[in-house]
């Protein structure tokens, strides 16, 4: 068996970005990842700026009781290019707006009285009191967005902040998913004994679109060799990745496996984990003639155990990271809280468990009562897995590794 370190490694080896790129409006690359560095071609503020509305000032000039009143000498409204601050005055001046030279504090409205065209000063400012310094957020020339970032709303507004109406992206990760089992039925249909319903269909395209790929869904293939080996053929040509759902335990009466090992090769895993387990990680290889930006002669295969539990707790495990490193993302691991849990657990198992918990309103962490892998109820009730190594019973009040789906679902 593998353990989940090892078969995460395993896969993140063989993941490298694809490599088409493109370059797109910022205001259409949402969660698409940068293929270039965004480097800024200006300071931001381009200028000093006042961060109050008050009275610009120099403030050598208010060095005595006796000459705080200074004649206001111009009014400076953001947008505005300003005069030189003539000296022994003041100069009307708004937030945002640019400090003229010469003035070095802004002194706030409320720290003065203004009386017709004069303004008696009532604070003592030091010199940048009040003023953004030129480039105080950004320098020209500065990597603001390094390569290989997940644009973000705040990432495309930084962006545009200095004037990118341009970015240069990777294209989309191009993934085919499709489901095996006579026993599967789509909603709307009928459900006949024995049957039920694609519940992972609905899942693993939400899990894929939210990272942002670009998803053929073949839905359910027969479970015949002929028509798995023909969609794999299909699929192959014009995807980074083919995914499938269901078919891969061990002694499953299931074409998947030999369709995979006749139209390229596979690996079968078993790794120390539950839910989870069986793993199946290969590759489809790639009629010669077709390349559609991908370099490769081969389609990356990753098939997930077919419980509901199972094959989404794998997929934010396993794919989710190999997606993000096929789209050009060199940070994929998530981020892990360290939180108390409020409750116990006894029964250790071999296995790295992954158990499905939630905060409660104490800040500590609560167990959904029915930790089976079928029982898809967990996943929604929960925000997270506690990741808790193999052979550990967990004590109330001990501290856990917790992974909230907040990290694993984007
Ligand atoms: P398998 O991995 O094919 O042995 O399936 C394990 C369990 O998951 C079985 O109970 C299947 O009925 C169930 N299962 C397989 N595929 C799906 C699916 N797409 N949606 C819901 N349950 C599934
Ligand atoms: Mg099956």
């Amino acid at each position: 068996m593998l353990s989940t370190a090892e078969a995460l490694a395993t896969l993140l080896s063989a993941a490298s970005p694809i490599t088409g790129t493109e370059s797109i409006p910022t205001l259409d690359a949402l969660n698409r990842v940068l293929s270039a560095d965004v480097i800024s071609p200006l300071d931001v503020p381009p200028m000093n700026t006042s961060s109050m509305d008050g009275y610009a000032i120099r403030t050598e000039d208010l060095t005595t009781d006796d000459n705080r009143r200074l004649p206001v000498s111009q009014r400076i409204p953001a947008g505005h290019a300003p005069e030189p601050l003539k000296p022994g005055t003041a100069a009307r001046i708004f937030t945002g707006a640019t400090v003229p030279p010469g003035a070095d504090a802004i002194v706030m409205q409320e720290q003065t009285e203004a009386a017709g065209n004069e303004v008696t000063i009532l604070h003592s400012p030091a010199p940048g009191e009040w003023i953004t310094a030129q480039g105080a957020d950004i320098r020209n020339g500065s990597i603001i967005l390094p390569a290989g970032t997940r644009l973000t709303p705040q990432a495309l507004g930084l962006a545009a902040s200095v004037g990118c109406a341009e970015l240069q992206v990777r294209r989309r990760v191009k993934i085919a998913v499709f489901f095996t089992g006579d026993e599967l039925t789509m909603p709307g249909e009928p459900l006949k004994p024995g049957a039920i319903y694609n519940s992972n269909r609905f899942t693993l395209r939400g899990l894929l679109e939210k990272l942002g790929c670009d998803v053929t869904d073949y839905g359910i293939v027969p479970d015949k060799l002929d028509a798995t080996r023909a969609t794999l053929r299909e699929a192959a040509q014009a995807h980074d990745l083919i995914l499938t759902c269901g078919g891969v335990s061990v002694g499953e009466e299931d074409h998947v496996k030999p369709a995979v090992e006749a139209e390229g090769r596979l690996s079968m895993w078993q790794i120390a984990m539950k839910p989870g387990k069986p793993l199946a990680f290969g590759a489809v290889r790639r009629a010669a003639q077709q390349t559609d930006a991908a370099t490769s002669d081969e389609t990356f295969f990753i098939g997930l155990p077919g419980n509901p539990v199972s094959s989404f707790v794998t997929f934010l495990l396993f794919v989710r990271p190999f997606v993000l490193r096929l789209a050009g993302m060199q940070t994929v691991a998530p981020r892990a809280l360290s939180l108390r849990a409020d409750f116990t657990q006894n029964k250790a198992d071999r296995r790295n468990e992954f158990l499905r918990a939630r905060i409660n309103a104490a800040g500590g962490l609560d167990l959904f009562p029915n930790q089976s892998s079928a029982v898809l109820t967990s996943t929604v009730w929960g925000d997270g897995l506690i990741d808790n190594p193999p052979n550990h019973a967990i004590s109330v009040g001990e501290t856990v590794r917790f992974i909230p789906f907040s990290e694993l679902l984007n």
